[in-house]
């Protein structure tokens, strides 16, 4: 009898934790938003050791805006606005980041020479929903490939419209690499970046950045659809009036989407 009680106890335990854990991979785990980001909101929030509890693929910055952060099978990247990528210390804060659980749900291969604006709409007819969340990651072999970091930032912190005006771009040929990234729906202006974006580590991960153009040679792009989002916001933030109000388009496309 005691043996009865203790099983269905067993499985009652069990059974909610497993299917939470399956959830969760479907899930995108974001720190702070773009609105705050915006602000000069560059304090961090979350250790690297505990983003990786949360996924173990994804983007972001790190704290002070030094360099552009890419997750690729649970090992952090910081490419920084020197040119070089170094695999930050696990107590390193970042102040705005999002994370997942790859798995690929499609994948497709790519001509070559396709470009960033053919990738984007080749995603779009085939998978994207719009309005749904997807984690995209495509390796290859890039005949050019064009990324850009951002150089670290004292306090007082300027607006991130102001930092982007000397970010350095970076331009290489004939690498073989992931990019990383995501596609989120317009729903999210101001909470992330709508639309596409995607951070570059090379295979020898000797270079990284946010991606800005890229001819392939040849490479394969694979989707996850990641319908849930979990956003924890940044009480820091909202105390200093950081990222209160939500962000102007204008502002976004500035900083994510065009080069100065
Ligand atoms: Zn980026």
């Amino acid at each position: 009898m005691l043996a009865r009680f203790f099983t269905v106890l067993l499985i009652a335990v069990l059974l909610p934790h497993t299917c939470a854990a399956e959830t969760d991979r479907d899930t995108v785990y974001q720190v702070s938003t773009l609105a705050a980001l915006l602000d000069g909101h560059y304090d961090g929030e979350t250790t690297l050791h505990s983003l990786r509890g949360k996924g173990d693929f994804g983007i972001g910055t790190f704290e002070g805006l030094d360099g552009e952060m890419i997750l690729l099978d649970g090992i952090f990247y910081q490419a920084r606005a020197d040119g070089s990528v170094v695999k930050p210390d696990d107590s390193l804060k970042t102040p705005f980041a999002c994370v997942t659980r790859f798995d690929a749900d499609h994948e497709l291969p790519l001509a070559e020479d396709t470009n960033y604006e053919a990738l984007k709409r080749q995603l779009d007819r085939k998978f994207a929903t719009k309005g749904l969340p997807y984690a995209i990651r495509v390796k290859g072999t890039f005949k050019q490939i064009r990324v850009r970091s951002v150089p670290a930032q004292k306090k007082p912190y300027p607006r991130l419209t102001e930092v982007v005006k000397q970010q350095p771009v970076f331009d290489y040929e004939n690498v073989e690499g992931t990019l990383v990234g995501f596609c989120l729906p317009p729903s999210l202006e101001g909470v992330n970046v709508p639309g596409y974006h995607l951070h570059l580590i090379s295979k020898d991960t000797k270079k990284g950045g946010h991606l800005l153009a890229f001819t392939l040679a040849e490479g394969t792009v694979q989707v996850d659809d990641s319908p849930e989002v979990r956003l924890a916001f940044s009480a820091a933030a909202a105390r200093a009036g950081l990222g209160v109000q939500k962000a102007k388009r204008e502002e976004i496309e500035r900083v994510e989407k065009e080069e100065e």
